[in-house]
């Protein structure tokens, strides 16, 4: 196996904005060209390199009109090459679904080849905030929470409002624990401690050792191509599902690098792992009109929903496709993405939301605060029981001007322009909770240290973000795809955000990674064990 330190750091390198430097200097040599294309989902670092190579010219006296009239593509008449190829099954999308289901592919002796679209492997899954809800008994009893798989469907179940498929949820809660286990045997490594993030309703939240979905993707890729010599093929898009006497059979494909078209036979089957749509707001706007036409996403640029169209086009089922999640913070600038130590307050520094609620709620009680926007605030103790930010990166956040930091809460107040008599009221309301434990105004439940402890801190202003497509494909409990008649599309199977049905109308925070590696790996058992029945 290669799977070892040199590789990781290979691969943990090759993020998407590595790619241009990689690339394309090469071309621009090659081609003696400044007409190059950039790199899909790398535009700011492309646009860098660019800048940077004409200014260069100019400089040496060159002309950069001609060089960017040069075609670098000289085999703009070249053919379409078509190769076919055959393994036993084809995985679409690298991301953390895709990259269990091969795995787990690998363990029960059958190959496959994994079609990745990107550059890069890892999807939104390689971007993930990493917060991974599984109840775990051992480590929740540590802390003195109070937890039951249970618990886990209900609030799954009711957070969704009810329109999932419960065997589906109940299958997602008693297997979250094991996918974690799982990925330990691999290398994976988790905290010990347990949060509630943002949205989760609960603390059953676990994080893996750098909070980063980075964490996941760089030991699954060698695990997979090294440890279990499965095919990553990249710059790939999938563009068909073939299909012969009605089951899949294999796929098409097209390199987005070349003019290369790939017919590839799938003789056990494909598992379709392509992830959401949240990149696609056009498409989120069509299904949910509410969404604010001016949003911005969260989503890597890859999450289009291909996966979705493909499979309708053969007649699969969808499920709550008109579900659409929108995160209430928007990223930068955040003190910590736990919630059980800290509150939200408007620009006149009142409270106005329950921070333990549901996703959809605050993002729409957001939307309606003066500037639709809000800010966080959290105190010492905050960052001292805090496992999901590191701080250092909160200094420098502070150092910028990103984070405010004061000493007492009125001077923070003034930093941020909000009403320091409001602030402080809030602050003192929510102490008196976390003392009774007792529901408030808001309707919070979950409490863990005051908020009384200085340096106080104050987030970059947070706004809704589009972050999650609920919807997509129908599976049943063996993540087989249905038809409208919810009968199993003979050798097809999915699993990740390309599916519909787990989360009904509203996902809790930290249950699409327990999702993604729960689901790749009963895609893969269930195809190897079906094994051309269906
Ligand atoms: P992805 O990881 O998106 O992988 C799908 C892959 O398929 C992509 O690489 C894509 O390029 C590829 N693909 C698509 N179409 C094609 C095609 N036609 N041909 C070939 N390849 C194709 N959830 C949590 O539970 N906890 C969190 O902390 C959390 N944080 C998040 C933070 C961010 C910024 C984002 C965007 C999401 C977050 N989520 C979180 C959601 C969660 O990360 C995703 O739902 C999950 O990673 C999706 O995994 P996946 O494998 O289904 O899809």
């Amino acid at each position: 196996m290669k799977g070892d330190d040199e590789l990781k750091k290979i691969i943990s390198a090759k993020i998407l904005g590595d790619v241009p430097i990689e690339r394309m200097p090469e071309a621009m040599i090659e081609g003696q060209t400044l007409n190059i294309d950039s790199v899909s989902g790398a535009t700011y670092t492309s646009n860098a390199i660019l800048t940077a190579v004409e200014d260069c010219v100019v400089q040496a006296g060159g002309h950069v009109e001609v060089l960017k009239l040069l075609s670098n593509k000289e085999d703009n008449n070249e053919q379409t090459k078509i190769i076919e190829k055959e393994t036993e099954v084809v995985v679409i999308g690298s991301g953390g679904a895709g990259l269990s289901a091969a795995v787990k592919l690998g363990e029960l002796n059958t190959d496959c080849i994994i079609l990745e679209k990107m550059p890069t492997p890892g999807g939104n899954t390689m971007i993930t905030g990493a917060a991974y809800n599984a109840v775990d008994p051992e480590k929740q009893k540590e802390q003195g929470i109070e937890d039951s798989i249970e618990l886990h469907i209900k609030q799954t179940y009711e957070g969704g409002d009810k329109i999932a498929n419960i065997d589906l949820v109940t299958i997602l809660a008693e297997n979250a624990l094991n996918s974690i286990k799982w990925l330990e045997s691999y290398g994976v490594e988790f905290k010990e401690d347990i949060v509630a993030v943002i949205g989760a309703m609960w603390p059953r939240t676990h994080y893996p050792i750098n909070n980063r979905g980075s964490d996941f993707i760089n030991v699954l890729v060698p695990v997979a191509t090294e440890q279990y010599n499965q095919e990553l093929m990249l710059d790939t898009k999938v563009s068909q599902l073939l299909i012969e006497d009605g089951r899949v059979v294999g796929v098409k494909a097209e390199s987005t690098i070349n003019k290369t078209t790939y017919l590839i036979k799938a003789t056990k089957g494909v598992i379709i792992a392509s992830g959401g749509f949240g990149a696609n707001i056009k498409r989120c706007r069509e299904y949910n009109p509410n969404i604010p036409e001016d949003i911005r996403t969260s989503n890597h640029p890859g999450a289009t929903g291909d996966g979705i169209d493909m499979a309708v086009a053969i007649g699969a089922a969808t499920e709550g496709i008109e579900y659409i999640q929108m995160l209430p913070i928007a990223g930068g600038g955040m003190v910590t993405t736990a919630i059980d130590n800290q509150i939200f307050v408007n620009q006149e520094g009142n409270r106005f939301v329950r921070e333990d609620g549901r996703r959809d709620t605050m993002s729409n009680a957001v939307l309606e605060q003066p500037g639709k926007y809000f800010y966080m605030i959290a105190d010492q103790n905050t960052l001292k029981s805090d496992i999901t930010r590191d701080p250092v990166q909160i200094e420098q956040y502070v150092k910028y001007g990103k984070i405010k930091k004061a000493d007492t809460l009125l001077e923070l107040a003034e930093l941020i322009e909000a009403d320091p008599g409001n602030l402080v009221k809030a602050v003192e309301e929510f102490n008196k909770h976390v003392e009774t434990g007792e529901i408030d105004e808001f309707g919070r439940e979950v409490y863990q240290n005051k908020i009384n402890t200085p340096p106080f801190y104050a987030s970059a202003r947070q706004t809704p973000k589009l972050h999650y497509t609920m919807g997509g494909l129908r599976i049943n409990t063996k993540a087989h795809v249905l038809d409208n008649n919810n009968n199993p599309i003979p050798g097809l199977y999915a699993a990740g955000e390309v599916t519909g049905g787990i989360h009904g109308s509203n996902r809790l925070g930290g249950n699409a990674v327990a999702d993604i590696f729960v689901f790749g790996r009963i895609a893969a058992e269930s195809l190897v064990a079906e094994n051309y029945l269906f």
